[in-house]
């Protein structure tokens, strides 16, 4: 959003950020075995491409100085309040009154915009004795560096990508590593080389790097959103999972492995080393339930007592709580809780009734299953910026989507939703409080027309 106001001709912005650096997610999680699965390539900025990438899925460090480059490079850092949490944002007499807890006056704002995240806030599971364990304990988005794991007992709850990764990385670092498993994954092996000079000496020639960029879009959202509705694609991986598991010799360990619903239901993860991981002797796959954690372990529901010496929490986020624990205040008083009472609804991911001239990235309902977050950010971004430029015109003074055009909006979403693979009999943090995934049901084309210019006949306008 900086970027595109800055070459849009816009100075006077300021960026709110509670932390000391720049990254979100990637500054936040630095777990060992962090990377991305969505090709490099493709998770960068259209406006700046990177020849650099060491790796087809690069490490999260890298992914983390790639946005303190940009950050850099297009001269954000001077616009940017390092440090400081909004706490309150209200919008009264025409302006937004934004709140942080650094003490300073108000900022004042004709325009608000949210990049607040989706997988932000750690979720601590609720299993009787977790306080009482007497090793080291940390979720997976707060890693103890000083906790050194090598020839430790370690336990990690939690298959997820995290999990996975996690496993994966520690396998043999660990005297012994137990992953406690609620719910097999389907596990997707795509290899990931690194890139050579050769390689990178190619990105470097004018147009390359955009190429490259243009390719993996093209072929990761053929391959992976596609599979939303039924068809050649969720067939083909569908068959890469299920083969991939056969690598897995043991019957027993394999059954242990195997998912009863269909690939891409949960979030696919994917990973070339996991079943690897898994198969050494030193690593075991505990799938009986947890009955409650002790000082010395994690008692299961057999009455095994799995002894530990540190424990990771690799139980995944509380992925509905949007811009909590800000105190958002539309028109009329009315909070951010008034309006969604519990379930989070938007205008096209982007927008709220009763809550002018205020911009969401990544709301309710924003493309973010298995594709680039990056592009889905910038789609929005361009669209609130043509907003902000008839705000900045006086074209306009206010502007609010229409409430009939958010439920006509919502209807046809929650409508596509039956017949998606995110529906087909598995629970996922996708998942809305009634069931329903809180995702986009439809294509990348079809998101970026949506957001492509703002329909004015849907918005009161002032
Ligand atoms: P997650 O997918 O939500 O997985 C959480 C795991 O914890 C699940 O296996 C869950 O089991 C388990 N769990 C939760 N509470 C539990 C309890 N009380 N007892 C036992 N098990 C419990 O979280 P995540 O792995 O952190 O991943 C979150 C998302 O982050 C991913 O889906 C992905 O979108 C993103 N991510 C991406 C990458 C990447 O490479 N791009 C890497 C990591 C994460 P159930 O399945 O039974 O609920």
């Amino acid at each position: 959003m900086g970027v595109k106001l800055r070459r849009a001709g816009f100075d006077d912005f300021t960026i709110l950020e509670k932390a000391e650096s720049v990254g979100g997610t990637w500054r936040e999680n630095t777990y060992p075995g962090l990377s991305c699965d969505v090709p490099s390539s493709y998770y960068a900025y259209t406006f700046d491409p990177n020849a650099e990438w060491t790796h087809y899925f690069s490490p999260g460090a890298e992914i983390r100085e790639y946005f303190e480059r940009a950050t850099r490079r297009h001269g954000l850092e001077p616009h940017i309040r390092f440090g400081e949490e909004v706490t309150e944002a209200r919008f009264e007499d025409g302006r937004w009154l934004v709140a942080t807890n650094s003490g300073r006056d108000k900022l004042e704002a004709d325009v608000l915009v949210s990049a607040a995240g989706v997988l932000h806030h750690p979720r601590t599971p609720q299993i009787e004795g977790l306080d009482d364990f007497g090793g080291a304990m940390f979720h997976s988005a707060r890693w103890d560096h000083s906790v050194a794991l090598a020839g430790k007992r370690v336990g990690v709850v939690g298959t997820g990508s995290t999990g996975v990764q996690i496993v994966t990385a520690i396998a043999g670092v660990a005297s012994h590593l137990s992953m406690f498993q609620r719910t097999p994954q389907w596990i997707l092996p795509i290899p990931n080389p690194s890139h050579g000079g050769a390689f990178k000496r190619l990105m470097r020639r004018p147009g390359f790097a955009r190429l490259n960029y243009a390719l993996n879009a093209g072929i990761f959202n053929l391959l992976t959103t596609s599979t939303i509705k039924p068809g050649w694609q969720r067939k083909l991986i569908d068959r890469a999972c299920r083969l991939n598991l056969t690598r897995v010799k043991d019957p027993g360990l394999r059954r242990k492995l195997t998912p009863d619903y269909v690939p891409m239901c949960k979030r696919l993860v994917v990973s070339s080393g996991f079943y690897d991981a898994v198969q050494r002797p030193d690593v075991e796959i505990v799938d009986t339930a947890i009955a409650r954690i002790e000082p010395g372990g994690i008692r299961t529901a057999d009455g095994r007592l799995h002894e530990l010496d540190v424990l990771v929490l690799a139980t995944g986020f509380d992925a509905h709580a949007y811009l909590r624990p800000i105190n958002l205040v539309g028109l009329g008083g009315r909070t951010l809780d008034d309006a969604w009472q519990g379930e989070p609804r938007a205008y096209k991911t982007v927008c709220l009734p009763g809550f002018p001239n205020f911009f969401m990235i990544m709301g309710p309902n924003s493309p973010i299953g298995n594709t680039s977050l990056v592009p889905v950010a910038e789609t929005q971004a361009d669209y609130a910026l043509q907003w902000i430029q008839k705000i900045a015109s006086g074209e306009v003074a206010r502007a609010a989507p229409k409430s009939k055009a958010m439920e006509r909006f919502n209807t046809e979403l929650r409508d596509a939703m039956p017949g998606t693979v995110w529906t087909t009999g598995c629970d996922s943090w996708y998942l809305g409080q009634d069931g329903v995934p809180m995702l986009w049901p439809w294509s990348p084309g079809r998101f970026k027309q949506t957001l492509s210019e703002p329909r004015l006949d849907e918005f009161e306008i002032h």
